[in-house]
């Protein structure tokens, strides 16, 4: 994979990683601050309830204690002694004896009767528990108040005036409190104090509210803050796991990339390019070196990825060859060479198409039988295949070669040696395996303009060729002092980038329609227009 690419996946991997654990990040911060933030709350909530559960106890017992005495006493004596204890408790405001048909005898302070907006029935008050004792509002002039009654016989209750201010609800944290109220109310829904007297800015929808029910007393704390407050109340979590899910998504996002561009294993990596169609077939033209006329073409593999790179065969050949995956890539090339090249190799019958065969691949029982098979179905004839020997290790067996070339050019194929001069393939070699032509290599050809050694080398295999009547087609022609010397040595055919490089299919077409004689104009057309 390109360095470009590699930054690419890195990029793309870490950026989506980022995000979605971010967002997963952003999703579990916020629950666990409104979940933080509800506990907390209950938890000022049952504050603020245990309080005033204290104080209704305190005056409940104030309440408790002269019921015990049996029916209160209106008389000045009574009221005093009734008068010292709401002194002592502090919390209760008056006493008062009621008869049975919910009418005040009297009270403590007689004065404060005239506070009263009005005196609730006895229905109208709530029971709470089972001793008799019942709560309700009492609405005075300078507020309201909570009510006591406990019954003492079946004619005569007593009851108690309970002053609980706001500032028993003042519960709320100081970041809260400016934003929210606190309600202390009766179990049928009336309000007995508030800690905030005046309303909250808020309008009732951007409200939330927590409320909790005493079990002792028909009461209820109700807590409602204004939403807005509450988001921004006790967030510091949030940045915290924000930024710890974004830095665990960066590492993951960097070995995910990590994993996806770790180099796979090469020779699943060629199993997968086979199946995958990703070898083609590059076409370098065989040509007359005096007349530049193209008479052939060399099959020379190229394996072109998904992403357009195109890996030479230095880079597959030899593991394909040491892996047994040789053999399909062979097959392959060859199948798609004879279609790419079908008109040519049915117009021009002296066109050749020269394949590369491993050794080992040739030697097989198989490859005459199926070579066959595929050239009948083609439009070419036998001896418009050659058949190059590449001969990376020596023939294994030069008894079995010298048979499996004769087979072979008794079916009408072309065989000729790669690589003369610096393969395996001795002079004697070559002669006893009796081929129909020979390819100098480029070493030689590289050295035949300044190496004189070069040139006996050369014309010594020309004079060999023509003795056994071989071609000859000298590699990697480069340059036209190359061609001149060639051609003086007695070498008439080449191959090399002083013609033209290893070409796709269609370019090769448009190469050899231009540099094929006259008599091939309408194959030249074909071909441009296909190329096109
Ligand atoms: P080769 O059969 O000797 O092929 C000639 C090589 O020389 C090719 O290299 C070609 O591109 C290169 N060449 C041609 N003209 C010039 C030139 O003027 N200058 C230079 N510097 N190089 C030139 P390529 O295509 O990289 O192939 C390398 C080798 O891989 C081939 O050597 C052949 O042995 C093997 N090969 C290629 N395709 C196949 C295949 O399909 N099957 C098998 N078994 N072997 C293959
Ligand atoms: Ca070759
Ligand atoms: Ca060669």
């Amino acid at each position: 994979m390109s360095a470009r690419n590699t930054l690419v996946v890195y990029l793309a991997a870490i950026s989506c990683t980022l995000i979605l654990f971010s967002g997963a990040g952003h999703i579990s911060a916020t629950k666990l601050i409104a979940s933080q933030q509800d506990r907390q709350l209950g938890e000022l909530v049952r504050v603020a309830l245990r309080r005033t559960e204290t104080a209704v106890d305190h005056g409940v017992n104030a309440v408790e204690k002269v019921a015990s005495q049996g029916p209160m006493g209106c008389d000045a004596q009574a009221l005093q002694a009734i008068r010292l204890q709401i002194y002592r408790s502090g919390l209760v405001k008056d006493i008062r004896a009621i008869s049975a048909n919910g009418v005040i005898r009297c009270s403590a302070f007689s004065e404060t009767l005239e506070f009263d907006k009005q005196w609730p029935k006895r229905s109208q008050m709530i029971p709470a528990g089972n001793g008799g004792l019942r709560l309700f509002r009492v609405e005075q002039f300078y507020g309201t108040a909570l009510g006591v009654q406990m019954d003492v016989d079946d004619g005569n209750s007593v009851a108690g005036i309970l002053g609980l201010d706001g500032a028993l609800l003042d519960i709320m944290p100081a970041e809260l409190r400016p934003f929210s109220n606190v309600t202390l109310e009766l179990a049928d829904g009336s309000s007995i104090a508030k800690a905030r007297p005046e309303p909250l800015s808020g309008g009732e929808g951007n409200m939330t509210a927590v409320n909790v029910n005493s079990q002792r007393y028909p009461l209820r704390i109700i807590v409602t803050i204004e939403k807005g407050a509450l988001q921004s109340w006790n967030t510091d979590p949030y940045w915290l796991i924000l930024t710890l899910a974004g830095m665990l998504g960066i590492l993951f996002g960097f070995l995910l990339a990590r994993q996806i561009v770790k180099p796979t294993d090469p020779v699943a990596a060629l199993d997968k390019a086979i199946a995958g169609n990703e070898f083609h077939p590059y076409y370098q033209p065989i040509f007359e070196l005096g007349s530049r006329r193209v008479t052939g073409a060399e099959v020379l593999a190229r394996w072109i990825k998904a992403d357009g790179t195109v890996i030479p065969p230095a880079r597959f050949i030899e593991l394909a060859e040491d892996t047994g995956r040789i053999e399909a890539m062979t097959w392959n090339q060859i199948e798609r060479a004879l279609s790419d090249m079908r008109a040519i190799l049915a117009t021009n019958r002296m066109f050749k198409l020269s394949f590369n065969i491993a050794p080992r691949q040739f030697l097989s029982p198989e490859f005459l039988p199926k070579l066959e098979e595929i050239v009948a179905r083609s439009s070419a004839k036998p001896d418009q295949i050659t058949l190059e020997l590449t001969e990376r290790e020596a023939f294994p067996d030069a008894g079995q070669a010298i048979c499996a070339v004769r087979r072979a050019r008794q079916k009408g194929f072309k065989v000729a040696i790669d690589d003369v001069g610096i393969g395996h393939s001795g002079l004697s070699q070559i002669q006893r395996l009796d081929v129909d032509g020979l390819k100098v290599d480029k070493f030689f050809v590289d050295a035949i303009t300044d190496d004189n050694s070069a040139t006996v080398v050369i014309e010594m295999l020309v004079r060999l060729a023509r003795e056994r009547g071989m071609t000859l087609v000298a590699e990697g022609v480069e340059a036209e002092a190359q061609i001149e010397a060639l051609l003086s040595c007695g070498v008439h055919s080449g191959q090399g980038y002083v013609m033209a490089p290893p070409l796709p299919a269609m370019q090769f077409l448009a190469h050899y329609a231009s540099h094929e004689d006259a008599g091939s104009g309408r194959l030249a057309n074909q071909a441009s227009r296909g190329a096109a």
